[in-house]
């Protein structure tokens, strides 16, 4: 934090009231999550109300580790805490936004703030990187630019930084005003404009001067001016003097050109003064090239020397630079994080860490921080992270980092460099751990993930672990926050990976889990899932497994009572269950002519506790089908009232699936279940726009080859290329889950973004399609699936469910799982 405030500041800055002020105790830290404290006594808990959770009620919890100051809202009970300060204000998040405020008008240095809809945090970490040869840059770790990202941004500013560059990302319409507030950039980047969260918007013009007005008091702004809506709307809202267009024509403040070269692209910059720059880039895609243009232009506003700018380009590469969790060696954990160089980032890659499920020994592989500034406060700050997350093994490479030795002269292990560090570890020596690899990019930690992670064949499933927050957070918007949720991960959470996604949802507060068979469960249970666990179809063997993984099954008959109650009986134990109703679907369930013995059963097996009874939907999807499913539900509530006549407690209630949820919101009752929308498919086409894609799958080009016309591709010759052309061999085929009906052109990749189509049969693992006139090599990626193609759009192709493709990928495809 920039500066140092006390509680009374605070409370006069929020407009809060005070209670138990101690005029001596300055506050230097903001936290919103309980998790992340590291100096409790000089810590401000600011308690947020969110989807997931209430902050308040961590306070006790935090009162015992040694927080003194709370922001809460005004109809917090203090009662029950008579010590603490506590300051309270009408919404805490406001409040949490002042502060930011606050700090950011303390900053006298240049402050530069992204917004648009594509590439932000990409033009923000390669700005970040070229001028952070020079300067102390502070910048919004990952993607933090929402209305609670951006005040945790700000707060990342300390009193050494030279120079700050944060993004700024609203989501609907009247968001933009308080972030323009706490900003107030000095220069201003426009990314681009697309069409990512319409939703919350009346146009996409409203959406554009909504994010426009982020640069209302900029002294520059940056922007593309070959966007037509972009230039017209920004030329008719900011003076001429303050904006800095560039493009490919002529005519505006610099003129580009792009050649292509073997390397990447030569780009020259032409100032309207007749001055001429050239940079040689090491990328060729039309997307890269935008966003390093951005870059190119801000570094010369900010003063920077061509030269300068040349040596910090030489340096990136269109790297991967989220945060990625990927099955490592002997069942460990990896947690990379090679792009990382600063302590922001790092809280960051410590906080995602503390959210997984436990492992043998935590083992921190760390580079350097090339951060400018002050060393010695940073690295005191990197040991109490070390300290707090309690690392069991520390490898360091660099000079600086060496300062940890004498800090953990028992588990420190110092490199010069990371080839001494790769020479040096034995991979298998890690069993079960939990790895957290993170390092500045020349260190080239690629290499450590590479030496550590699981090998499979090149095709990954990768999984947007925010994309799957936001999805559960969207669902939760459209249910009461008293209604709770039970998240289905059968199938392996829908091809997505059972484990983590439920690690995920149970950190996300979801409150239940259903899966299809008791080894799912069990499955769960062993790598430590806690949240109840529902099993639709368990099976009489599997009744043991139940009792010992405290898994809750459905019983759908009334032989299948029977059959669990004298099991019971005999283990002298009892047994949570839920009740299955049949109201149309004639799967598994209970009949009206059923009820009767049913009551009789419940009665007389008091061992036998109901926690449940629902119903499932037939056609909730679908308009045509509104009358029958209006039906269901009322048979539905005629019979479990029924059943609840013999009961003395409340079960809970549910019928809505995620198509359910959206299409009949007024029969939620106590929970609903929420399953492919959570996923990223919205079957209703009700809220399509409000989802994000959660899943990309992507494989590689093995080989390519030219073909003369009329050769034949793949079994039974049924690939034909008339006049011939260039072919590329996909390592993905439908063994890995590839359908084999998108054979001979009914399905297609992206390659460098450009549609190439199946040619032939799809074989067991490989497929080929047709590259002809597509700039490609060998080893460049092919997207299977993902956000710019869509699952639905590829089933309807084949004649099937988005539901089939997602859950057909082999387990042998490698998933990996990132924030972005
Ligand atoms: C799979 C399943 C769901 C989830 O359905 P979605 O359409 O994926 O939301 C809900 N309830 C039951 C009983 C299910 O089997």
């Amino acid at each position: 934090m920039f500066q140092e405030i006390s509680q009374g500041q605070i409370a006069e800055i929020t407009d809060g009231s005070i209670l138990n002020e101690k005029d001596d105790l300055l506050v230097s830290q903001i936290a919103i999550d309980s998790r992340q404290i590291l100096h409790p006594e000089k810590t401000l808990f600011v308690a947020l109300r969110g989807a997931k959770a209430d902050g308040a009620d961590f306070i006790t919890q935090l009162a015992d580790l040694g927080v003194k100051s709370f922001l809460v809202h005004h109809d917090f009970d203090e009662l029950a805490l008579p010590d603490l300060c506590l300051i309270k204000v009408s919404d805490t998040r406001r409040a949490l936004q002042l502060l930011a405020k606050f700090q950011r008008s303390l900053f006298k240095n240049p402050l530069v703030s992204i917004a648009g809809s594509n590439g932000k945090t990409i033009v923000k970490e390669w700005l970040g990187q070229i001028l952070g040869q020079k300067y102390a840059v502070a910048k919004s770790p990952k993607s933090y630019n929402s209305q609670v990202g951006v005040p945790l941004s700000i707060f990342g500013i300390e009193s050494y930084h030279q120079v700050a560059i944060l993004e700024a990302g609203i989501s609907k319409a009247g968001e933009m005003s308080a972030l323009e507030e706490i900003l107030k950039p000095n220069l201003g980047i426009f990314t681009n404009l697309g069409t990512a969260h319409q939703e919350g918007f009346e146009s996409l013009e409203s959406k554009l001067k909504e994010k426009l007005s982020l640069f209302s008091d900029s002294n520059f702004l940056i922007y593309c001016a070959d966007q037509k809506e972009v230039s017209e709307q920004i030329s008719s809202l900011f003076p001429v003097e303050k904006l800095i267009g560039w493009s490919d024509r002529a005519g505006d403040e610099f003129t580009r050109s792009v050649k292509v070269n073997p390397k990447g692209a030569r780009l020259i910059l032409m100032k309207s003064d007749l001055s001429t720059h050239t940079f040689q880039v090491p990328f060729t895609d039309v997307a890269s090239l935008e966003n390093i243009t951005h870059v190119i232009v801000a570094a010369m506003t900010l003063g920077q020397s061509a030269e300068s700018i040349q040596e910090g380009i030489a340096h990136l590469k269109s790297v991967d630079m989220r945060l990625t969790l990927k099955p490592g060696i002997n069942d460990s954990l990896l947690i990379d994080d090679t792009y990382n160089n600063d302590l922001a980032g790092l809280k960051v890659a410590l906080d995602f860490m503390g959210q997984q499920r436990p492992k043998r020994h935590k083992i921190l592989i760390l580079s350097d921080l090339l951060q400018q500034g002050s060393p010695e406060k940073i690295y005191e700050e990197v040991a109490e992270l070390i300290k707090k997350y309690q690392f069991d093994q520390l490898y360091g490479v660099g000079k600086e980092i060496f300062c940890l030795e004498k800090e953990f002269p028992e588990s420190f292990k110092g490199f010069g460099s990371t080839e001494e560090l790769l020479k040096s570890i034995d991979p298998e020596s890690f069993a079960n751990d939990m790895i957290l690899i993170t390092g500045a990019r020349v260190f080239g930690f690629e290499e450590v993930v590479n030496r550590l992670q699981q090998r499979i064949h090149g095709t990954t499933l990768e999984i947007n672990l925010n994309a799957l927050t936001h999805n559960y957070n969207f669902y939760k918007t459209l249910i009461s926050p008293k209604t709770k949720v039970m998240v289905m991960v059968k199938a392996f959470a829908y091809g997505g990976g059972a484990l983590e996604i439920a690690n995920q949802i149970q950190t996300m507060g979801a409150d239940y889990l259903g899966v299809a068979f008791s080894d799912e469960g069990v499955a769960l249970r062993k790598q430590g899932i806690k949240l109840p666990i529902m099993v639709l179809n368990a099976m009489q063997e599997s009744f043991g497994l139940c009792s010992e993984f405290d898994l809750e099954p459905v019983v759908f008959s009334p032989e299948f009572f029977e059959s669990l109650a004298s099991w019971c009986t005999v283990h002298h134990t009892s047994m949570r269950i839920h009740l299955d109703i049949d109201t149309g679907m004639h799967r598994l369930g209970f009949e009206r002519k059923h009820l009767d013995k049913l009551k009789i059963l419940i009665q007389s097996n008091p061992q036998v506790e109901i926690a449940s009874i629902y119903t499932h939907l037939v056609g909730a999807d679908e308009e045509i089908h509104r009358e029958f499913s209006l039906s269901q539900l009322k048979s539905f509530e005629e019979m479990k009232n029924e059943v609840l006549t013999v009961l003395r407690y409340n079960p809970l209630i549910h019928v809505l699936n995620s198509a359910g949820i959206a299409a009949f919101p007024e029969f939620q009752f106590d929970m609903v279940r929420l399953g492919i929308g959570l996923y990223g498919v919205e079957v209703t086409g009700k809220h399509e726009l409000a989802l994000r894609a959660i899943s990309t799958l992507k494989t590689t080009i093995s080989q390519i080859k030219e073909l003369e016309s009329g050769e034949t591709i793949g079994y039974s010759r049924r690939g034909v290329m008339p006049s011939g052309g260039k072919i590329a061999t996909l390592a993905i085929g439908y063994a890995d889950g590839y359908d084999r009906r998108f054979s001979n052109g009914k399905g297609y990749v992206l390659i460098n973004g450009q549609k190439a189509f199946i040619i032939g049969n799809v074989c067991m693992d490989m497929c080929m399609v047709d590259v002809s006139g597509i700039d490609v090599k060998e080893g460049d990626e092919a997207i299977i699936y993902g956000e710019n193609i869509s699952l639905k759009e590829l089933a309807d192709q084949i004649g099937t469910i988005p539901y089939e493709l997602l859950t057909n990928i082999s387990t042998r495809v490698k998933r990996v799982y990132y924030l972005d």
